[in-house]
């Protein structure tokens, strides 16, 4: 078997095209969907990662805005922009980019944007909600990979879905979101004993470890659904996910690679939330 890939470039392509289409109706009605994006500090990541996040904005036609902040920055003076930016119209989603510097208590700083414009899906509110299975943000991560699934019309009822994982942004959200869709769902961590064991009998496995090779061929059925999150360097420094992506194409039935996987969905699902809450402003 050779697995088929399931191509978040092209799913990518796809969606932003429809929410291309979706600004310019609501340009012509006078609203244009806007982001802010929040950097602190000089982490060379997260520069990158703001940078992408604006540049995809400006491609759908949306008005972007990126505040870069100085390290030295007070949580007070943070917590006033943030303020600022809940008050600002033309601003519907707020993005702080994580990690902040140690002095800054990161929960204090995603509690303060307005849940209404938290289109990162991260504010406690957004949580709840999709706990309880009430409207709100989903985590653009785990959204875009539910986006994948849905673009093979795969059918979580009934499956069984491991997720490898438990972080707030990825793991946890990813299995409340699978478990919405009627899958029967594990979670495993650091502390999970015999890992093989469990990954074995899944259907779907959704990998977000941030290691190599988590996941290998012998650890699966044939046939299975394999959603790897990870991002990591490779001993020549190339791009790669959490699994063994050559091993397990010859098993899997859908992979997704990395890079052109997981990481430009998640992009496109922050476009789509952004587009949302412009929306929600907006009511038709
Ligand atoms: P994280 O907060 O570090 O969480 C990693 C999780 O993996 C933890 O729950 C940890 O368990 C678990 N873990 C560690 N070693 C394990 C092992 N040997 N077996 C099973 N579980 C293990 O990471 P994250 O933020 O969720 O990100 C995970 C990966 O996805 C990273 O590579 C990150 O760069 C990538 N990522 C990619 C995107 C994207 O857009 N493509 C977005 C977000 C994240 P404990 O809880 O027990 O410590």
């Amino acid at each position: 078997m050779s697995a088929n890939l399931i191509s978040g470039t092209e799913l990518s392509k796809s969606i932003r095209a429809s929410v291309t289409e979706r600004v310019k109706e609501l340009s012509a009605k006078g609203i244009t969907p806007g982001l802010a994006v929040i950097v602190v500090g000089d982490n060379p990541a997260s520069q990158v990662y703001v940078r992408n996040k604006v540049k995809a904005c400006e491609e759908v036609g949306f008005f972007s805005s990126l505040d870069a902040y100085p390290a030295s920055i007070s949580e007070k003076d943070l917590l006033g922009h943030i303020q600022a930016l809940n008050k600002n119209p033309k601003i519907h989603g707020i993005l702080v980019q994580l990690p902040l510097p140690d002095h800054i208590d990161s929960s204090r700083v995603i509690e303060a944007i307005d849940p209404s414009k938290d289109v990162d899906g991260f504010h406690i509110s957004s949580a709840g909600a999709l706990v309880k299975g009430l409207p709100g943000f989903w985590p653009c991560t785990p959204f875009g990979c539910m986006k994948m699934l849905e673009s093979i019309n795969y059918d979580l009822k009934g499956k069984y879905a491991v997720v490898i994982g438990r972080s707030h942004i990825v793991g946890k959200p990813m299995a409340l979101m699978l478990l919405d869709k009627n899958a029967t769902v594990t979670i495993c961590h650091s502390a999970t004993v015999n890992l093989k064991a469990i990954t074995l009998t899944a259907d779907v496995i959704v990998v977000a470890v941030g290691k190599r090779n988590v996941l290998t061929a012998d650890m699966v059925k044939p046939g299975v659904v394999v959603i790897d999150v990870g991002m990591n360097r490779d001993e020549n420094g190339k791009l790669c996910g959490d699994v063994d992506f050559e091993g397990l194409k010859a098993v899997a039935s859908h992979i997704t690679p990395v890079p052109g996987g997981v990481g430009p969905m998640t992009i496109t699902m922050l476009l789509q939330n952004t587009l949302d809450a412009a929306q929600n402003t907006h009511p038709a």
